[in-house]
């Protein structure tokens, strides 16, 4: 039987099933981005759309998108950034073999003014090595500080790495490779002052 483009599932949602290259089950018809359902970023449509040239015209047989660790960014005020495994995620993938460093503060930045957006940092680790499998961040700039981090992960970083990085002083970035104590030992160094009439607290972990 011949399939034509016109033969390609598509799903009730509008979704087109495609497998990890891109191929849908008709052959040589493709689809990638948004309509595959995977990823719905513009540079995950992109990078997917490159990689399949790659292997279609450019002889590189294997090469396809991975669609893990694709850092993300909601760009709310302050934003949220995130790169990997959720801690539930990790949890469900690696049971009780990950450790959570967590950080909690108000940037530098604000300490003279009569209020400031908190910042809250988390770490994700897995194994023995305490591989960083998630990076979440909310709080200002931190859409910025994402994208190197999110190399880091790519790459297999540990948190022996974070450790071994010495800190831009002062940053919010900092806190990310000067965690020391894992949840939930993680105890809460509160240095509260009055603002607003609210309690301002610094958590350091
Ligand atoms: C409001 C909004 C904000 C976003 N912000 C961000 C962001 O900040 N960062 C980010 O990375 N991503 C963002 N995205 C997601 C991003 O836009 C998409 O992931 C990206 O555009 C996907 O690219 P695509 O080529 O798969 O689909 P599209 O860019 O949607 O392109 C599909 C094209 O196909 C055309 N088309 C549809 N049906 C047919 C048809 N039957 N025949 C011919 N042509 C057809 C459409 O008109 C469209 O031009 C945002 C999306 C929205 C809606």
């Amino acid at each position: 039987m011949n399939l034509h483009a016109a033969d390609v599932n598509l799903l009730p949602n509008g979704v087109i099933p495609v497998d990890e290259y891109e191929n849908t089950h008709v052959p040589d018809v493709y689809a990638l981005g948004d309509v595959t359902g995977k990823i719905p970023l513009t540079p995950a449509a992109i990078a997917a759309g490159r990689k399949l040239a790659d292997r279609l015209f450019n002889g590189k047989r294997d090469s396809k998108l991975e669609y893990d660790n694709v850092p993300s960014v909601v760009f709310s005020h302050p934003p949220v950034a995130a790169v990997g495994l959720t801690e539930a995620q990790a949890r469900e993938r690696y049971g009780d073999n990950i450790t959570v460093y967590k950080s909690q503060f108000t940037p530098m930045r604000y300490a003279l003014a009569l209020h400031g957006s908190t910042t809250a940092m988390k770490l994700a680790c897995a194994g023995p090595k305490k591989k960083i499998v998630g990076i979440h961040l909310i709080g200002d700039n931190t859409d910025e500080i994402l994208q190197g981090f999110a190399v880091t992960v790519k790459m297999g970083a540990t948190k022996a790495d974070f450790d071994n990085t010495i800190a831009i002083h002062p940053s919010s970035a900092e806190e990310l490779v000067t965690m020391k104590t894992p949840e939930p030992e993680c105890k809460t160094q509160s240095e509260p002052h009055e603002i607003d009439g609210g309690n301002e607290w610094r958590q350091v972990c």
